[in-house]
């Protein structure tokens, strides 16, 4: 019988996830039901996928950087990839932004909708934690971001799955694995060379897991909504979002077959089961491993080009969060403060939404948290804050869970543009996690 493919059992997954979520929704007792015993099931899913992300990164770092044999390399990747994720941020929020102001989703928005969405969310602990988060991250120095890359203890770093300081030490080591003799590097090479290896293997292994996984989480994001009525009512900014971000994929489709010449089918086809886990996830750091077997596996780039390019990218570019914060911000002055939408703060946003994007960690809603600070730059009046992170809060879930998708499909893109720029781009070959299974069963 023909296997169904990965992607096909995970969607299925979702959709049975989404309708169960319905029906535990409106039986008494079905809420705790959900929490209680299907939520878990997600949470082992997702605890396994960050379990491997570590040793995955600095595996397959370490051994693509020795395998380069050329440091000029290393220089020349870092400078495309840092220059291709600054370009398709600022594209992504010239795209929300000219949404945004066409479409206007947020004028004339009945008071009283107003009214109760401040009743309801504005001194809700959800909101109030975001916006301690973002003057947490408000006061750090200018400098603190780059101090932040460089650990002083890198098992603190592992501890925290600190990523770019993962990245900047895995780095280090193996452009100092290149500059030492081939004996003396061999062994260590070898090392993380079987690590990687066998770091992939759990990712197949942990995959046949996923379409139950799924099934859990989306039941757990269903049964959190519960006001359908606000949810309406925020239908228009809402779908401003969902808009900018198909325009973003169309975007890297047309990137990924002019560049790359491959067939942007093919691309999506590969590509797709990390697109859902990110949607079920919203998590670009937790869908890393799934995102980096599926670009060196199946899409067929170089360890030495994913390895570096999608732990950045996991970070660093996050293009579906920055056309969400360009739409949210100017969304959410159209309602509540009007005279502050001039030309000059629309152009601040892009370059604080690149930079605030860049800066949001790679979990679920740091988006919001990075928003607020979007806000504050411009001169947003700081007694409307909570009103206005009040007023997206209810559909932020959702929406998160559609810019992380965007998010993930970003970075693979960028790896497949840097890695055919370098010679990098080769015929995919997946593997099985059954492949040896036969010699050991
Ligand atoms: N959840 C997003 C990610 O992990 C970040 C955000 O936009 O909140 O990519």
């Amino acid at each position: 019988m023909k296997k169904i493919a990965l992607h096909w059992k995970i969607l299925i997954g979702m959709i049975l996830g989404i309708i169960f979520g319905f029906i535990m929704n409106s039986i008494d007792g079905g809420k705790g039901f959900v929490t209680d015993w299907v939520k878990p099931f997600g949470t082992i899913f997702i605890n396994l996928l960050k379990l491997i992300a570590v040793p995955l990164i600095l595996a397959s770092l370490i051994k693509g950087i020795s395998d380069l044999k050329d440091i000029s390399k290393i220089k020349s990747m870092g400078f495309r990839t840092i220059s291709i994720y600054i370009f398709t941020t600022v594209i992504a929020v010239i795209i929300g932004l000219g949404i945004v102001n066409v479409v206007k989703p947020g004028e004339g928005m009945p008071t009283d909708t107003i009214e109760k969405i401040k009743e309801k969310y504005s001194t809700s602990s959800g909101v109030s934690d975001k916006l301690a988060k973002a003057s947490m991250q408000k006061d750090a120095g200018p400098l603190q971001a780059l101090v932040d890359i460089f650990p002083s203890n890198i098992f603190k770093s592992f501890a925290d799955a600190s990523m770019l300081q993962i990245i900047f030490f895995a780095l280090f080591v193996g452009i100092c694995l290149l500059l030492i003799s081939e004996e003396k590097a061999k062994p260590l090479t070898s090392f993380f060379d079987s690590l990687n290896e066998v770091v992939m293997k759990m990712v197949d292994l942990i995959m046949l897991f996923a379409p139950y996984a799924v099934f859990a989480l989306l039941a757990n994001v269903i049964i959190a909504f519960d006001d359908t009525e606000i949810l309406l009512k925020l239908l228009a900014y809402a779908l401003c979002v969902v808009a900018g971000l198909i325009t973003m994929i169309i975007f890297y489709l047309v990137l990924v077959s002019v560049y790359t010449k491959k067939s942007p089918i093919w691309f999506l086809k590969q590509i797709s089961p990390a697109q859902l886990l990110a949607f079920s996830t919203s998590s670009s750091a937790a869908t890393l491993p799934v995102t980096m077997e599926r670009v060196e596996e199946h899409l067929g780039v170089d360890k030495e080009v994913s390895g570096f390019v999608l732990p950045v990218g996991a970070t660093v570019n996050m293009d579906g969060t920055s056309l969400y914060q360009g739409i949210a911000a100017v969304f959410i002055m159209q309602v509540l403060w009007p005279e502050g939408l001039t030309f000059t703060n629309q152009l601040v946003i892009i370059g604080t939404s690149v930079m605030a994007s860049i800066g949001s960690a790679a979990v679920p809603s740091a988006g919001i948290v990075m928003l607020v600070i979007v806000l504050e730059t411009i001169g947003f009046p700081s007694e409307l804050l909570p009103i206005g992170i009040a007023l997206i809060f209810a559909v932020d879930r959702p929406l998160d869970m559609c810019r992380t998708t965007v998010n993930v499909t970003g970075d693979a893109t960028v790896s497949m543009i840097v890695a055919k720029s370098l010679g990098k781009l080769h015929d995919p070959k997946p593997k099985n996690w059954d492949d040896n299974y036969d010699k050991v069963k």
